[in-house]
């Protein structure tokens, strides 16, 4: 073991001893430790334990550990630390500008484990209310989760729409006379992007200069015709380059998931020998109604097309209301009244507030004395805005019991309650189903939100049974949130079909917590198109009138 990784350990030891709230004298022995052997030139396995414990910063404690290093190649108390330590507490010591005393209140206080986890609380302003955190370290602390986790190769749909599309204006640029088209799992509206797809009839050769000229890494590929790169922020991008004659053949067997397209040509023969003017010549061949790429995912689908029965999909802009929605009486950054305009002016026809309950004080929830004084500005509101309505709600927590977070008088002013999980999310599925039924039971709760709690790419949610949770829903005329935060988009998309065969409603809500909230219920929509849903089937869909007579109906059940 070399001086170099001796001295690391030391600094990580000190690092996670500081975390974990041991006594600072110790820590800083063991950082001062890796600062003086970061200096030293003589190599520590050259030298005996007694020259080791006379070094400059080293006693005979650390002296025995040096050695002990050396000698095992392991530091033990390390590996105790590190035990005890979750993986995401460790990816926040290679955030900058956050060091062990700001991790170990991130993770004791606002018991975040992740760098995703922790990010979402940047979003909402969460760490601005502990001692230590002011708006600027929290942007700070943002903008460097952001570009540690753009480095990791993956991505959320949405942090790759802008790039995509200056992307391809450049590309156009480069070569307007060729055709060239996005597949893959982008084309098909993915959550999350491991690469970019592209077919053309560019040859491999100049897409190759072209993408060195703007600084991406080229990568090995065994193929002649696929010229596959990295850029410079991290992001994967596969060239599939093909002849004219077969380019719609490939965007074609590029552009749906595998058990599609091997039912498909199963059934239809090879694509490849077919004589395409265009992709849909690949439908037409096969007698059937050309299927959405986004749709292109199960066996079932190409079963509706052949019966001439692929479902109306719901499309972006058939959503009539904001549901489940942030003012800045909890955590959002917009005053109720901006809310409520900017949803009025953008053509919505109502919005349902529904800031957090009491029990999440971290997001200044909702004590019953405000909640009276909100309900007075709402109706102040809707009486300037009519027809335009806000409707009262609460984001109410979904307590350790299963219990809501009011009594009852307090539940029945609203029009709406969604009840969603908050606290305590590491749970078996046992308790996570007992919780979750609880609160679906009880005769408030109209909707159950973001149902797992996940976070894409850094937090996998609390486990459930989901055929139980629907059937519930179902049983109990709750709706089935599909939180369209492009972090969110919980419940997952492959449960929506079955949970609709079931006779249940789901509701593609932004979960906004600002204006500039309101527009991620479009990557709601992208997902729910890719499980069929029909526009009768999402509540926020629902016109003014009918989210009246679907509120009526609530009002029954209480
Ligand atoms: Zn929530
Ligand atoms: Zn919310």
């Amino acid at each position: 073991m070399n001086n170099d990784t001796i001295s690391d350990n030391f600094s990580l030891l000190a690092k996670l001893m500081d975390i974990h709230g041991e006594n600072p004298f110790k820590s800083k022995s063991y950082a001062n430790a890796a600062f003086q052997l970061d200096k030293l030139t003589v190599p520590l396995s050259t030298l005996s334990p007694h020259q080791i414990n006379g070094l400059r910063g080293i006693g005979e404690t650390i002296g025995t550990k040096i050695v002990e290093q050396i000698e095992t190649g392991e530091l033990k108390l390390l590996n105790e630390y590190l035990s005890k330590t979750p993986p995401g507490i460790l990816d926040m010591l290679r955030i900058k500008g956050i060091g062990p005393k700001k991790i170990a209140t991130i993770w004791k206080e606002l018991e975040i484990e992740s760098l995703g986890e922790l990010l979402y609380a940047c979003n909402e302003n969460r760490l601005t209310l502990y001692k230590g955190f002011g708006e600027k370290t929290q942007h700070n602390i943002k903008e460097a989760i952001e570009f540690f986790l753009q480095h990791q190769g993956l991505f959320l749909y949405a942090q790759l729409e802008v790039w995509v599309s200056l992307f391809e204006q450049q590309l156009q640029k480069q070569f307007p006379q060729q055709p060239t088209q996005l597949v893959g799992e982008f084309r098909r509206q993915q959550e999350i992007i491991h690469q970019l797809d592209w077919v053309t009839t560019v040859k491999p050769d100049q897409i190759a200069t072209w993408l060195t000229l703007l600084n991406f890494t080229l990568q090995n590929s065994e193929n002649p015709n696929h010229i596959q790169a990295v850029s410079a922020d991290g992001i994967s991008v596969i060239f599939h380059c093909a002849l004219p004659d077969h380019f719609y053949q490939k965007i074609f067997l590029l552009s749906g998931s595998e058990i599609f397209l091997h039912y498909w040509q199963e059934n239809f023969g090879n694509v490849m020998d077919i004589a395409c003017k265009d992709e849909n010549s690949i439908f037409t061949a096969a007698g059937i109604h050309p299927i959405p790429a986004a749709q292109r995912e199960s066996v079932a689908i190409i079963e509706q097309a052949r019966e001439n029965a692929l479902p109306a999909v719901i499309q972006p802009n058939q959503i009539k209301g904001i549901i489940h929605s942030h003012s800045n009486w909890s955590d959002g950054s917009n005053t109720l009244e901006e809310m409520a305009i900017a949803a009025h002016e953008k053509g919505y026809e109502y919005l349902v507030i529904s800031d957090h309950s009491r029990a999440a004080f971290y997001a200044n929830g909702l004590h019953p004395d405000r909640i009276l004084a909100q309900h007075r500005e709402i109706e102040r509101l809707n009486k300037q805005l009519a027809p335009f309505v806000i409707f009262k709600s609460i984001e109410s927590d979904i307590l350790n019991d299963g219990s809501l977070d009011y009594p009852k008088d307090v539940l029945a002013s609203f029009d709406l309650v969604i009840a969603s999980v908050h606290s305590n999310l590491k749970m078996p599925q046992e308790k996570a189903m007992n919780r979750l039924i609880t609160a679906i039971e009880n005769p408030y709760t109209s909707i159950l939100g973001h149902p797992t709690g996940r976070l894409l790419l850094s937090r996998s949610g609390y486990p459930i049974d989901h055929e139980k949770i629907i059937d519930a829903c179902v049983a109990n005329q709750v709706v089935i949130e599909l939180n369209a935060h492009p972090r969110r988009l919980d419940i997952d998309w492959r449960w929506i079909e079955k949970a609709i065969d079931k006779g249940a409603l789901i509701s593609i809500n932004p979960d906004a917590h600002s204006i500039e909230g309101f527009a991620d219920t479009r990557y709601g929509v992208l997902v729910a198109q890719k499980a069929g849903l029909p526009v009768a089937k999402n509540l926020s869909s629902f016109s003014l009138a009918a989210f009246n007579s679907f509120l009526a109906a609530q009002q029954k059940k209480r």
